[in-house]
């Protein structure tokens, strides 16, 4: 109660960002239009990299078909050891941990595993679900004023929100007698570029990143959404507050130093998520992004998959597209879990992908969201359904579009409101702004505020320019 007093004081004194709640509200769901969503910051934490060597100025949807790509790594040196529980105590750890806000973190349990390693339930309220744990109960509304909203699904009927989890798929596996090979990337990306072109949001693994960077850089440069997918893969709500904040610090770190930038997007292993969770990845500059539906193609028989019958794969497909002819599908569009994991994943979407785009309108996750821009370097414009085509229109709408990124990663929404939100997302920035740097600018320095309540201080970060 008291935070949603501080919540609507902060917002009468216009500090608070206003920002429309969701791209994909469910009819269950509180449905309100805006709320006190807490303001966030581009991170000032990362090391200032220079721009990689090969990468796009910006988005330019073209790709450039390869056979191979170089298999350099970056500097493993500077990182935990690969798809290891990275150490907390690093310096560059806790500087995040000092800059992140604590009393915007829901100070929710840590949850547990069973003695088979699996999370457990036990002891949790799930009735009242004080934490809006998904895992448990596919919450997607934080109980607290300041978080936005989990993105689940499109909000337009027939847009399927292209989305590919645990990549970059690397060549060099270790584990087992599948060669992989054939089935790293390049090859989904090039069979996506040879398919009309089609993007794709990727939720991406730092430890895949640090040793394949060549692959991400190739996905940021053919048009698709970098997101992060933590470093080694962990149920985050069983981590430490040091330990979330590690796996997801690692990850964006590679993101930046192999591609020059850093996505405002995450995804969490498994979609096992809370408040806690959540409140600081928010913080971190990323908003949850989860999906509506779920091939499980990560349990089909392939290198670190499971035992499904690739036929019940199959049999879900079939049923989505079904759905979708006969007009049963008819209530909003879809965000469909897949993975670029193993031989099986990446077969089974080159199967697939061509009969969805007869059925489906395929765009990228952040395309059906409506999400513009989905780093906190700004001349990353990408098209999105209000606007297709952003190299047309970059010229003239180059101020709008900057401002409309820098409060808050939420400044997604449906079509029909999109030009609303962008709009209280820019009016917000200027009454935050006290500075005029130029959004390329990716040394300036981003503008804080702070203000002192009888509750409290508040620390709210303005970002209106890019520090990254
Ligand atoms: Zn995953």
């Amino acid at each position: 109660m008291q935070l949603q007093l501080i919540g609507a004081m902060l917002l009468a004194t216009g500090t608070f960002v206003t920002a429309q709640q969701s791209a994909s509200p469910s009819a269950s769901s509180p449905s309100s239009t805006s709320s006190s969503i807490l303001a966030v910051q581009s991170p000032t934490w990362l090391p200032k990299f220079s721009k990689p060597a090969g990468v796009n100025d910006g988005y330019t949807g073209k790709p450039n078909i390869t056979d191979t790509l170089p298999t350099e790594t970056l500097d493993l040196s500077a990182y935990p050891e690969p798809w290891s529980a990275p150490v907390t105590d690093h310096p560059e750890i806790q500087a995040v941990m000092k800059a992140i806000d604590w009393n915007h973190v829901p100070k929710s349990s840590i949850k547990k595993d069973d003695s088979n390693g699996d999370i457990s339930f036990s002891g949790y309220d799930e009735s009242k679900d004080p934490d809006c744990w998904w895992s448990d109960t596919n919450c997607i509304q934080p109980k607290v004023p300041y978080l936005p909203q989990d993105v689940v699904y499109c909000p337009n009927v027939g847009d399927w929100g292209l989305n590919y989890d645990d990549g970059p798929m690397n060549p060099n596996h270790e584990d087992g007698p599948l060669n992989d090979d054939k089935w790293a990337e390049p090859e989904l990306y090039n069979f996506l570029a040879k398919n009309n072109n089609q993007k794709a949001t990727l939720f991406y693994i730092g430890s895949n990143v640090v040793t394949f960077p060549a692959a991400a850089r190739r996905a940021l440069n053919d048009g698709h959404v970098l997101c992060v997918h933590t470093w080694s893969h962990p149920q985050m709500t069983t981590q430490s507050n040091e330990k979330v904040v590690a796996e997801l610090y690692w990850t964006l770190r590679a993101i930046k130093e192999a591609t020059g930038v850093t996505p405002r997007c995450w995804r969490p292993p498994f979609g096992d998520v809370d408040d806690r969770v959540r409140a600081i990845a928010w913080q971190m500059g990323m908003r949850t992004m989860l999906w509506d539906e779920d091939t499980d193609d990560w349990n089909m028989p392939g290198d670190g998959g499971g035992d499904l019958a690739p036929s019940t794969v199959d049999g879900y497909f079939e049923d989505w597209i079904n759905k979708r002819k006969n007009g049963t599908d008819n209530e909003h569009g879809h965000i469909v879990l897949e993975h670029e994991l193993n031989n099986s994943t990446v077969s089974m979407t080159e199967k697939w992908l061509p009969k969805l785009q007869e059925t489906f309108n395929v765009v990228s996750m952040h395309q059906c969201l409506n999400i513009s821009q989905p780093y906190w370097e700004e001349n990353w414009v990408y098209p999105t359904e209000a606007n297709p085509d952003p190299a047309q229109n970059n010229n003239s709408n180059n101020t709008a579009s900057s401002s409309s990124s820098s409060t808050s990663p939420s400044s997604s929404s449906s079509a029909s409101d999109s030009s609303s939100s962008e709009k209280a997302s820019s009016e917000s920035s200027k009454q935050l702004s006290s500075s005029t740097d130029s959004p390329s600018d990716a040394n300036s320095a981003a503008s804080s505020l702070t203000l002192s309540l009888a509750t409290g201080i508040v620390m709210l970060g303005t970002a209106l320019s890019l520090t990254l």
